[in-house]
């Protein structure tokens, strides 16, 4: 499996040579704390991922939940999902980012606020642009309506390309009080020059994995056309 290495930006996850904070965000200050992602957007997590959205194998969100949950070490007040607009959550029936929030609540005992924060614009899909495209395309995108004064929040989200839509609703949680927010991600999409430091060997060892059960199991992941 392509897990994330052990150094990575301890802001936005990306691998860097000691563990510490990256260029990108030394040059442009987030308004999250920190991110913790499992897995960089990778064979086979990318398809397992697209079957989670796609095709609605929500038992993919409690295996991929608990990875996530083994990585957690600091427990925030609250957790939220990446809201989808009420347009997108009709057509598509489910929230993929609230399956894996309520496994994560549940799992480490932290009260999930399904309803705090919205998604008050339909905007397009971020995977065909470019990272500025990205930035103004979720722009006062969110809306909270909780007062979250003096929280630690943490956002979950299945994967992470630009960051710009877990920025846009950091900013709003610290508009509506949140002194600590900490997004919480399967996933993170990874440029093609920092993808040297996995461990494949780790794919080998960890055979007896849920999630590569999962993936060998054609009944549990079916064939994903991307
Ligand atoms: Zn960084």
């Amino acid at each position: 499996m392509p897990y994330l290495p052990a150094t990575c930006c301890p802001i936005c996850a990306l691998p860097t040579h000691d563990g510490t904070t990256c260029g990108q965000c030394l040059q442009e200050k987030l308004h999250f704390d920190r991110t913790v992602a499992v897995f960089a957007y990778a064979f086979p997590i990318n398809r397992l991922v697209q079957a989670l959205k796609h095709k609605e194998k929500l038992m993919l969100a409690h295996c991929l939940a608990e990875k996530l949950a083994q990585r957690i070490t600091q427990h925030p007040d609250h957790l939220v999902a990446m809201p989808h607009h009420p347009k997108r959550l009709r057509s598509r029936g489910f929230n993929q980012s609230l399956e894996l929030a309520r496994h994560l609540g549940r799992h480490l005992n932290i009260p999930l606020l399904p309803d705090a924060c919205e998604r008050n614009r339909d905007t397009p899909p971020q995977a065909a642009l470019t990272r500025k495209e990205r930035n103004q395309n979720v722009r006062q995108a969110f809306n909270c309506t909780q007062n979250f004064q003096g929280k630690h929040v943490a956002i979950i989200d299945d994967v992470m390309t630009s960051g710009a839509s877990l920025d846009e609703l950091a900013q709003s949680l610290r508009k509506a009080g949140a002194i600590e927010i900490s997004a919480w991600v399967i996933a993170r999409t990874l440029p093609h020059n920092a993808s040297a430091g996995y461990d494949p060997g780790i794919a080998c060892r960890m055979s007896a994995d849920p999630v590569q059960k999962l993936k060998n199991d054609p009944q549990q992941a079916p064939e994903i056309h991307l």
